[in-house]
């Protein structure tokens, strides 16, 4: 696994910055080196994914992994909350500090008022799990679910019982004879797909996108369905009834192998086309196309669903909508067919075993949960008295941020964070320690859109008081007398343990390559049509395609000056994440961009001050113009990815109501108003 050619070392690397590459690198490091022990980093060109090649964001680990920002001693805060004014402690005061307010807690006798709050900031397992074994043993609080995808895979459970159906291999699958890429900006977000679209593209295969904006991939598409954002439920509702029409269906296989089919056909037997089409954003014969090609590569299509399409309060409903066109054309469980969305459930039974080896369920099962999407209201409670926040960045990423501050400045709320960069939530942190990156850690990766797993062998970091997740919470269980065996093993220890427990095959292939892959180019899942339902088929109960009350007038019933709010990520960040190497670019966080119609519309000026607003709050932009979006909707990229430039933050207009299905972040469900400020 570790091959040395003296005096550097090679080390499997995975890409940990939940994002869809997961790429599988080699670091080349220097040990005996004083600071800068990692050289570079090359990503796998055997990988059939990785391809070779890392994204424009993240080129540059090394820069920062030494950047001169890097924490690299435990701090305490000096100044008010809301500032990141700190001053140097040591470790050993650090430590003192936080067990004093535990034991202080646990004297109190509630020690679920602790709450331990993290996120995929590091996608590893170790990293995300290992400090579970802590917060059980104290008894604490922790959040649950997610803020990303899950409104989409509870949709798609509902039909097949998972939500990882598709290879995506199939991609270049000579098979697949038309993709249609719904709702995913792969060009920007997931330009290891983008690579292999561009190939199938390359073979001839048909590409459509159906998008509210027009991406690069748009452009190159062979067909571009321009939707107004939210819109899906009702093209969906539109394309059946015209394959019912036309006797397109497949119908074999709905009776084979689908349950309650007719409720689709029936919820889709009546459409006013041409009310429905205005409110897609559509003309009939783009729509006519698209039905033409739907039947013209009748088992030969697969469908990509990207999630920004589910960051809505009906999220899952919508992509579960989305996945019926594959299931009345028969579109599933063959070569080139199929929905590929998130993988992440095909590794679950490998993984099960491992999770709670890693997070020491089996010793000490319950443990108190409140869901991430309401951490906010929920800390607003007061109910809780210490807070640790992990891989995440909350003052950032979380919807209505207003509350969540709010609830932050409570004096009688301590607050560590670790970290690797002063940020956004550290602005509230007590205490912050300094934590290791993802390279600096052993650790195991399972990428949520390619099935597979793969490696990070941790070199060694140059600073001596950067803490890895595991170690600091290890560390503080010892400080407080914990001598439970569990806390002995090191994190190389866990890492090990981990790998053992897996399949001979995987781990010979993860030792051999740091990587192993569930599907090579060929495979099809599922291809016998049993799916892990009650009765091994899929379930089409409806309703399929209703939006809950007041959504269709909230959506279409706009003002003049108020907007549909989409918050995608940008280019050269991933949310958050990248904002002390890609500085050139922070700008942008200060703008809202509309089309130049509405900008003439509302008689306004780009490049003029704007105030934003909501009821969750109201801010000051830029005005700035886009060619790429649908009248009526306002774009401003997500999160903040630095403190470097005082730019408001999007999150601050977006509600904390959670997607219905599976409780996940709406980040598309804003509506804001635009008007002048005044001089
Ligand atoms: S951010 Fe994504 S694409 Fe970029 S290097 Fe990491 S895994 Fe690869």
């Amino acid at each position: 696994m570790i091959e040395k050619i003296s005096p550097n070392k090679i080390r499997f690397g995975t890409c940990t910055k939940d994002c869809y590459g997961s790429c599988v690198f080699k670091g080349i490091w220097d040990d005996e080196a004083l600071e800068y022990k990692l050289l570079s980093t090359r990503p796998l060109k055997e990988h059939p994914f990785t391809n070779g090649f890392f994204c424009p964001k993240y080129k540059q680990r090394e820069k920062l992994l030494y950047h001169q920002k890097r924490l690299k001693n435990p701090i305490i805060r000096t100044g008010p909350k809301s500032e990141n004014k700190f001053e140097k402690i040591s470790v050993k005061k650090a430590f003192e500090i936080i067990v004093e307010k535990i034991l202080d807690i646990q004297k109190g006798n509630d020690p679920s008022s602790i709450l331990g709050a993290f996120y995929a900031g590091n996608c590893g397992l170790i990293s995300q799990y290992a400090p579970l074994r802590f917060f059980r043993k104290i008894g604490a609080t922790i959040t649950t679910g997610g803020i990303c995808n899950e409104g989409g895979c509870a949709g798609l459970t509902e039909l097949f019982g998972t939500y990882s159906t598709a290879n995506p291999f199939q991609l270049i699958n000579p098979s697949t004879r038309l993709i249609v890429i719904w709702g995913s900006n792969l060009s920007e977000s997931n330009n290891h797909a983008y690579y292999l679209v561009k190939q199938a593209l390359k073979k001839g295969t048909k590409i459509v996108v159906i998008d509210s904006r027009c991406t690069l991939i748009a452009e190159k598409a062979d067909l571009f369905l321009h939707i107004f954002p939210s819109t899906e439920q009702l093209l969906v509702k539109m394309i059946v009834n015209e394959l019912m029409a036309c006797d397109a269906y497949d119908e074999l296989f709905l009776k084979d192998y689908v349950d309650s089919y007719s409720s689709i056909f029936t919820e889709a037997a009546k459409v006013e086309k041409k009310r429905l089409l205005s409110q897609i954003g559509i003309n009939y014969q783009t729509f006519q196309n698209f039905v033409d090609y739907l039947i013209k590569f009748k088992h030969q299509t697969l469908f990509n669903i990207g999630y920004g399409v589910q960051k809505d309060f009906y999220g899952g409903r919508i992509v579960k909508s989305i996945a019926l066109i594959q299931i009345i054309l028969g579109n599933i469980g063959k070569p080139g067919t199929g929905i590929i969305y998130s993988q992440s459930d095909f590794l679950k039974p490998v993984l099960r075993p491992i999770q709670t080896y890693i997070t020491q369920n089996e010793k000490n099962s319950k443990i108190k949960k409140i869901p991430i999407i309401k951490l906010g209201s929920a800390l607003s409670s007061e109910k809780y008295k210490m807070l640790f926040i992990y891989n995440f960045n909350p003052a950032s990423s979380l919807p209505n941020q207003n509350l969540l501050r709010k609830a932050l400045l409570n004096k009688d709320l301590f607050i560590v964070v670790l970290d690797m960069f002063l940020n956004e939530t550290t602005k509230y942190a007590d205490i912050v320690i300094p934590a290791k990156f993802d390279l600096e850690s052993h650790d195991i990766v399972s990428p949520f859109y390619i099935p597979s797993l793969s490696i990070n062998i941790g070199g060694p970091c140059p600073y001596q008081n950067c803490m890895s997740n595991y170690e600091f919470f290890q560390q503080l269980a010892w400080k407080i007398g914990y001598e439970d065996l569990f806390f002995q093993e090191s994190e190389e220890t866990i890492f090990d343990n981990c790998l053992k427990m897996l399949p001979l095959k995987i781990q010979e292939y993860i030792d051999l390559q740091g990587y192993y892959l569930l599907f090579d180019n060929n495979s099809v899942p599922f291809n016998n049509l049993e799916f892990p339902t009650s009765n091994y088929r899929i379930q089409a109960r409806g309703p399929h395609f209703k939006f809950g009350k007041n959504e269709l007038k909230r959506k279409f019933n706009k003002k003049k000056n108020e907007f549909l709010l989409i918050t995608p990520s940008h280019y050269y960040f991933l949310h958050s994440q990248f904002g002390q190497l890609n500085t050139k670019y922070l700008e942008v966080f200060s703008k809202i961009f509309l089309t130049s119609e509405d900008i003439k519309a509302l008689d306004l000026v780009i490049g003029s001050e704007v105030l934003v607003s909501n009821e969750y709050g109201n801010e000051v932009y830029i005005l700035a113009e886009s060619p790429n979006l649908k009248p009526g909707t306002a774009l401003i990229y997500s999160g903040l990815s630095s403190t470097l430039k005082k730019n408001p933050n999007v999150n601050n207009f977006i509600p904390d109501d959670p997607e219905e299905l599976g409780y996940s972040g709406a980040y598309n469900s804003a509506i804001v108003k635009i008007t002048k400020v005044k001089s």
